[in-house]
């Protein structure tokens, strides 16, 4: 078994309910949905991916090849033939050591079959994330699922049954009433208890539903001003999001 690799680098986990913790990225080429403001289109193409196909095996080992600090001011360090590994003065002589979670992204990482990677990872005692849009059947065995729904392509039922966190990326104020009735006759009850999760008991694992600013819009005032009025009103689950590690122009 080999995946299309597009990248794999080590970095901090930047959104969601593990923000600011160390991990390891790997992206995975290929994505059918076609977002007009993807900040990934470099990937979209799995017939090409930019380290070519890896076996889970030579995945692991690119991962551990890297030091722990910052590759060229960026706060990671990327392996794989796309970046040397090095280390900041900062960090000089830490000892690196293999990455205890590892984020399986993209591109749309579930048009793969994962599972062969993820036994691989947990195999080791790596905890294996994933961020997907939902809209293709898992396959594999994850610790945290994040379900980043797009309208292009809405998510089955089965994974939000299986995500852990939602991520909704707001493009316009409206949009948030939207995903709410739209969740609202797919996940049922909701909304979803308050954290920490489940109490009373809910098929639905999910402990967070994050609205992030669409990164081009981050300064929008009205757009950040009807996150933040919507996350004060409706209360728990709901959480005002943002991507921490582009103000760290980091990975
Ligand atoms: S699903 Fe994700 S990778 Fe695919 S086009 Fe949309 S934002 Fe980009």
């Amino acid at each position: 078994m080999t995946y299309p690799v597009h990248e794999i680098f080590r970095s901090f986990q930047g959104e969601g309910t593990h923000a600011g913790a160390a991990a390891g990225f790997v992206r995975l080429a290929g994505c059918p949905i076609g977002c007009p403001w993807c900040d990934s289109a470099d990937t979209w193409n799995a017939a090409a991916p930019k380290l070519g196909r890896l076996t889970p095996a030579q995945i692991l080992a690119a991962l551990d090849t890297t030091t722990a600090g910052a590759a060229g001011g960026q706060g990671s360090s990327r392996v794989g033939g796309v970046h040397a590994a090095t280390a900041g003065a900062a960090t000089a002589g830490l000892t690196a050591a293999p990455p205890s979670r590892v984020i399986i992204t993209g591109g749309e990482p579930a048009i793969h079959d994962l599972a062969p990677l993820c036994d691989a990872l947990r195999a080791r005692g790596t905890a294996v994330h994933l961020e997907t849009c939902g809209a293709f059947p898992l396959r594999g065995a994850f610790d945290w699922i994040t379900v980043s729904p797009k309208w292009r392509a809405l998510p089955l039922a089965e994974t939000l049954a299986r995500a852990n966190e939602l991520k909704l990326i707001i493009t316009a104020p409206d949009e948030i009433r939207r995903w709410f009735d739209h969740l609202a006759t797919t996940i049922s009850p909701f909304p979803i208890p308050h954290f920490p999760f489940p109490n009373p008991p809910n098929p639905f694992p999910i402990s967070a539903i994050y609205l992030h600013p669409e990164w081009s819009r981050r300064a929008d005032p009205v757009l950040l001003a009807a996150i933040a009025d919507w996350v004060s009103a409706a209360g728990d689950p709901w959480r005002a999001g943002w991507q921490i590690h582009k103000n760290y122009n980091a990975r």
